[in-house]
């Protein structure tokens, strides 16, 4: 649901500010401009490019002309309503062919996690064999008796929030937190389980407990009884977000059925590397956005007139609305009021560094998958979170929207399942665009595990911690390569409890301090730190604020 209020009615040729060039910040210019040609919208950036996190570099590398490190994300992960807007704004700026996705069988998609005590990989499981192996190791062991245990009792909370550790420990023990979901969060907040709200992270869970008061009876229940009516039929129901989408945007190909079509890729990548999003969204603005570069604001605060009066290194203006999309705390270090730059500096942010590396004509890769995960039980001095294979993710994806599934999804005729399946089974069978061998991955480093920490590994403590990892957990000692090390400094706002109330607080602020005329997108306050969950929440937004 947007928190945006509607501009008033009497507001006719609005001025829009955008603080932050990153996707939050573009698309919702984007959005914004092509629903209101008669807004005028200013994007401030402080740096001298666009795309924020987002930043694909090409890097020259001996076996090639030249390689992509991906130094922010890179993978848009499952079928989302903002992936689905995103593949229709690439299919408008004639980018369609730079869409690839990963099958769900293809060997990039397994994915491992470190077990504490052998310190070996093990899979996550995807079929007998690998939930066997998985619950012999000590990672699983206890998840058959702590299954067993939660489906036949009753859990009910205190009322209280609680932390993702401590919901889930009262129904399945420690175990599931410290060996698995520790490591799932690592990848996505960087952050820890024992900080991290499950109201905030999680929120379906807790409904769950209301509802079944056990969350195996309710997983069991589903499958046997299932899906609803909506979710089997054949031709597939929108939302009302995406229907919005439809309605605004128009676009080429049927959201729902590439929905269907997406769910065997859990998984979409672009040739060229992520970049190319927030790139495209750019170079297509509408003429009524402008973007300022090295923009350097030095105060934001509610006008005489009811506006908002943003200063800025060229002067200062008034807008009709502010849309925030950066940091909260960066927020909090310009914005007048006290009691929103009290809220701000409450919400905790972890920073990540990242070491690509990358070695040259062979894979050295003993194993096929996304990358690995380390739980909390199995961190170590290193405060390693993860490693992604890069490489293995740019050999196992495939262009999706060949002409036979351009055909299926622009057609008004019904597909069936076994249609979808067909179709999603022969771009699994294309030939791959990357055919040469290499290597290439990417460490991620710290997150909560640096919040005490003044300074980060230098490079050389870096390179020493990805040969030992190397040596003794990927077991393929590596020699001969390129690696480039980067921080994501206070990169990724930490949902922790109470982070629900200090939202609820800051849109409540913006409502009796602004008038409502101040908004928060992006990674806080929004709908969530992903790419897609930022594009959805700029959409929904800049159709609120334009009152359609
Ligand atoms: C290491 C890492 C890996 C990630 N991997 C993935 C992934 O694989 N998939 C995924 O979906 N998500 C991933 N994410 C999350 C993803 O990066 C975010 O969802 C996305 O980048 C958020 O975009 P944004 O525009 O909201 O913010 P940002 O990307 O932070 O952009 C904010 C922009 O605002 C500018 N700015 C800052 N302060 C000011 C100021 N005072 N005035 C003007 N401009 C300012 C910045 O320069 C920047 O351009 C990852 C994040 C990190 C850190």
């Amino acid at each position: 649901m947007s928190l945006v209020s509607t501009l008033p009615s009497t507001v006719q040729d609005a001025n829009v500010g955008v603080i932050g060039g990153g996707i939050s910040g573009l698309s919702f210019a984007y959005f914004l401009g092509k629903l209101k040609p008669n807004y005028r919208i200013k994007v401030f950036e402080q740096s001298d490019r666009t795309g924020g996190y987002i930043y694909s570099q090409p890097t020259q590398v001996p076996d090639a002309k030249s390689t992509v490190l991906e130094k922010g994300p890179r993978t848009l992960r499952g079928v989302s309503e903002g992936t689905l807007i995103m593949l229709d704004l690439l299919d408008k700026f004639q980018l369609q062919n730079t869409i690839m996705g990963v099958h769900k069988n293809a060997p990039a998609n397994k994915k491992y996690l470190l077990s504490p005590s052998s310190k070996k990989l093990v899979q996550v499981p995807d079929s007998f064999s690998s939930l066997v192996r998985f619950i012999s190791d000590p990672l699983g062991r206890s998840l058959p008796v702590a299954m067993g245990r939660e489906f036949f009792t009753i859990h009910r909370g205190t009322g209280k929030e609680e932390t993702m550790d401590q919901f889930f420990s009262r129904h399945f023990g420690k175990g599931l937190c410290d060996n698995i979901l520790s490591a799932v969060m690592h990848g996505i907040y960087a952050a820890d389980v024992s900080t991290l709200s499950v109201k905030a992270v999680m929120p379906r869970m807790v409904e769950i407990e209301h509802k079944s008061a056990s969350i195996g009876r309710y997983a069991v229940l589903k499958a046997l009884f299932g899906s609803s009516s909506k979710e089997k039929s054949d031709k597939p129901q929108l939302s009302t977000s995406l229907a919005k989408y439809q309605e605004l945007f128009s676009p080429r190909l049927d959201l729902g059925k590439t929905s269907k079509f997406l769910s065997s890729f859990p998984m979409t990548v672009l040739k060229g590397g992520l970049g190319g999003l927030p790139k495209a969204i750019a170079d297509n603005l509408p003429p009524n956005v402008e973007v300022v570069y090295n923009s350097d604001i030095t105060s934001l605060e509610p006008s005489s007139t009811g506006k908002v009066k943003i200063t800025y290194k060229d002067g200062s203006e008034e807008f009709d609305h502010v849309r925030s999309t950066i940091n909260v705390q960066k927020l909090g270090s310009f914005i007048k009021s006290p009691e929103l730059k009290e809220v701000f500096s409450k919400v905790p942010y972890s920073s990540v560094v990242l070491a690509n590396v990358y070695v040259p004509q062979k894979n050295i890769l003993p194993v096929s998958g996304f990358g690995f995960l380390v739980p909390k039980a199995s961190v170590d001095e290193s405060k390693l979170l993860g490693v992604i294979f890069d490489s293995e993710v740019e050999h196992s994806a495939r262009p999706l929207f060949t002409e036979a599934v351009k055909k299926e999804l622009t057609s008004s005729e019904v597909t069936s399942p076994e249609r979808y399946k067909q179709l999603g089974d022969e771009v699994l069978a294309s030939d791959p665009v990357i055919t040469r061998p290499y290597t290439k991955v990417t460490f991620m480093l710290g997150g909560y595990m640096y919040d005490n920490e003044n300074e980060f590994p230098t490079s050389t403590e870096i390179k020493n911690i990805v040969e030992n990892t190397f040596n003794n957990i990927i077991k393929s000692p590596i020699s001969d390569y390129h690696i480039e090390v980067g921080s994501a400094r206070d990169a990724i706002p930490q949902y922790n409890v109470g982070y629900l109330d200090l939202k609820d607080q800051a849109w409540k602020l913006s409502k009796s301090q602004f008038n409502g005329a101040l908004s928060f997108g992006g990674m806080t306050f929004a709908d969530g730190v992903g790419v897609p969950d930022c594009v959805m929440s700029s959409f929904k937004d800049a159709t609120k604020l334009a009152g359609l």
